[in-house]
């Protein structure tokens, strides 16, 4: 079977890149079991950092690479997080420090101006100097609730509620939150593109 370097640690997302390419003919292998470190993110977008990731990955191993970067944007704040959804409080990963900071920044702003989205993208390198990777994106619209509301899953779940949904993203389980998720959306059409004659 042909083996795919997937350019992320996080094993939550090594278990969903491994189903979409399950019946691809594609064995994904995270990087770090390679001995592959993490690429330096320099770009200033999403897709940017994206392909940075993949072609680290695919320059260091011979491989294919999968890389994946996704954020929040808000509208009031020009995007932000963006690209530094992760770290926005400063320590990375800290999801509750990320959330207070951005209701804090959002207090008092109306309803009609929280909108706000979600976008995942992923690049496929077929090998470091392809000039054609596979790009695909999905974005999740909403707004920023005025405090946050349920458990579930990461991030900014609890303060995000998706355009046409009574729930937060932390208050839906994980099917349908995969079904709509950014995240779902990008993998849905990069499967899209793998099963399409190239
Ligand atoms: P990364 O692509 O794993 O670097 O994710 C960037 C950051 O965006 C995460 O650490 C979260 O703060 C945020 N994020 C991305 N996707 C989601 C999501 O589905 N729910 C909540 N937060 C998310």
């Amino acid at each position: 079977m042909n083996r795919i370097v997937l350019a992320s640690s996080n094993p939550g997302k090594l278990k969903e890149f491994g189903a979409l390419l399950a019946d691809s003919g594609f064995e994904v292998v995270p990087q770090a079991s390679l001995g592959v470190d993490d690429a330096e993110e320099t770009g200033l977008t999403f897709v940017e950092n994206a392909l940075i990731k993949a072609r680290h990955a695919a320059r260091a191993t011979g491989l294919p690479a999968l890389a994946d970067d996704s954020g929040l944007c808000v509208d009031a704040l020009g995007g932000a997080p963006g690209l530094y959804s992760a770290r926005y409080s400063g320590g990375h990963g800290d999801a509750e420090a990320n959330n207070a900071k951005l209701l804090r920044a959002l207090d008092g702003v109306p309803d009609e101006r929280r909108g706000a989205f979600f976008i995942g993208v992923l690049v496929l390198l077929r090998h470091a100097e392809d000039p054609a990777p596979l790009i695909a994106e999905g974005r999740w619209h909403g707004r920023i609730l005025a405090e946050g509301r349920g458990s579930g899953g990461f991030g900014y779940n609890p303060v995000f509620l998706p355009d046409g949904h009574a729930q937060s993203v932390a208050e839906m389980d994980d099917a349908l939150k995969n079904r709509l998720s950014h995240r779902g959306q990008a993998l849905a059409a990069l499967r899209r593109m793998l099963s399409a004659p190239t």
